[in-house]
């Protein structure tokens, strides 16, 4: 080979490992997206997760142990979790700081300004020994219950890494691989949302090559943030249409694939 092709060749395979790289960023696709679901929702389990099955897409169910339709519909979180989907950690009752705006509707027991980091984290430990009768799984992340990180005002994130592989906030933004912090994991909350702009939130995730986080509460209702069940459909189906370009994964699995990248 003359020297200027072996010059111009050097050169392509160096392209070509740097895009092939890039595209390796979430797990051989150009961007990645996980569905979450919220708060031990019986829509989730009769709206949601039939359509997610049907096309065959694997997400993270965040359970508040002490909600009934966890209790009441144990077999079928068991059956959903041996399909491949996370049973995330969302708390035993949902204790969020009523010392914030807007937080009248906190039931004083539950109140997390009042509570020590060491109180809630023996709630998590429980939580998890109750999701793990369940499932069998050691690990999996966690949902912040209203997004707050502190108990009796002291942060309590530190505390918990040991129970879990990460943890989804509630800040919204789409990640590239090196900005996403494992515990405070972005995510945007849906709430009435088009079709349009559900549809637009995937564009973008897969314009700029980053990791596109749902959280939703009510699926087709259930719950006062909701999104209508068929916009949930469209979603999950413009999804599909796209998956040659998506890694569509439960929370944990995008957690642990993070956790190897090289930092
Ligand atoms: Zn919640």
């Amino acid at each position: 080979m003359r020297p200027l092709c072996r010059w111009l060749f050097t050169i392509l395979a160096f392209s070509i490992t740097l895009a092939s790289a890039a595209a390796d960023n979430w797990n051989g696709k150009r961007a990645a997206v996980s569905l979450t679901y919220d708060d031990s929702l019986n829509v989730h389990l009769d709206n949601a997760i039939p359509v997610l099955d049907e096309y065959g897409f694997k997400a993270t169910f965040y359970l508040t142990v002490g909600y009934p339709p966890f209790g009441e519909r144990l077999n079928e979180w068991r059956a959903v979790a041996a399909n491949g989907h996370e049973l995330g950690n969302h708390s035993l009752y949902h204790p969020c700081d009523a010392s914030q705006p807007g937080r009248e509707w906190v039931n004083p027991e539950r109140d997390l300004s009042q509570w020590s980091v060491a109180r809630l984290v023996d709630n998590l430990k429980v939580a998890n020994i109750a999701l793990e009768a369940v499932d069998g799984k050691k690990e999996r992340t966690y949902a912040y219950p209203c997004g707050d990180m502190s108990a009796g005002g002291e942060s309590y994130v530190a505390a918990i890494k040991p129970l879990f592989v990460g943890a989804r906030g509630v800040k919204s933004s789409i990640m590239q691989p090196d900005q996403v912090t494992l515990f405070d994991i972005d995510s945007y909350v849906i709430n009435g949302s088009s079709v349009e702009q559900l549809k637009t939130l995937v564009d973008d995730a897969i314009a700029k090559g980053g990791l596109l986080v749902f959280l939703f509460h009510g699926v087709g209702g259930e719950h006062p943030l909701n999104v209508d069940n068929a916009n949930h459909t469209a979603l999950i189906k413009y999804l599909d249409k796209k998956r040659e370009q998506l890694w569509v994964a439960p929370m944990v699995e995008i957690a642990q694939h993070l956790k190897k990248q090289p930092q």
